[in-house]
């Protein structure tokens, strides 16, 4: 398939509901994961949104995203500017999504097609669900970081206000 052919496939369906994402999927759901696919409400509408565990998936063509030091990422011979700079913009897009949704607290796992090959797909299930896993650890424990600063910060109040009563009364008891 030569690129611009490759192109014109992947402009039209992008691989969406096509083979590489679905089997990444249904892998996921049988491992007992539940996720919820192309969010809108999401920047760069994730493939896959796993609300659990704080992580968005994105499955990536390889050619499309520039997948660095991959064999289906080559630049054409021909058009060669045209599409060193059309990958180049979807890498940028691609980076500012990642920014927006880490800023969301979203964590982000690409998954480049050329991983989702029948020789490596375990491979790469195993990969995903254990970033996926440890998001949530971190998702967690990030929020009981976050419960326990609130309480000190009360409880530093707290301390500080009856310090002030105590002095006060103290003053009036001169
Ligand atoms: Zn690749």
């Amino acid at each position: 398939m030569t690129p611009e052919q490759r192109f014109k496939c992947m402009s039209h369906n992008r691989a969406k509901d096509s083979g590489p994402e679905l089997r990444l999927r249904h892998a996921l759901w049988l491992r007992g994961f539940r996720y919820r696919i192309n969010v809108k409400a999401l920047p760069g509408s994730p493939d896959i949104v796993l609300p659990k565990y704080r992580s968005v998936i994105f499955v990536h063509g390889c050619f499309w995203h520039g997948h660095n030091g991959c064999k289906n990422y080559t630049v054409p011979k021909t058009n060669t500017d045209f599409w060193v700079a059309k990958v180049a913009r979807n890498r940028e897009r691609d980076q500012e999504v990642w920014r927006k949704l880490e800023a969301k607290g979203w964590r982000v796992i690409i998954v480049w097609e050329c991983q989702l090959k029948k020789s490596v797909f375990y491979e790469t299930v195993d990969r995903v669900v254990s970033e996926v896993r440890y998001n949530r650890e971190s998702y967690l424990s990030e929020k009981e970081n976050r419960r326990k600063a609130r309480l000190d910060y009360h409880l530093t109040q707290k301390a500080r206000k009856e310090k002030e009563l105590a002095l006060k009364e103290e003053v009036r008891a001169l």
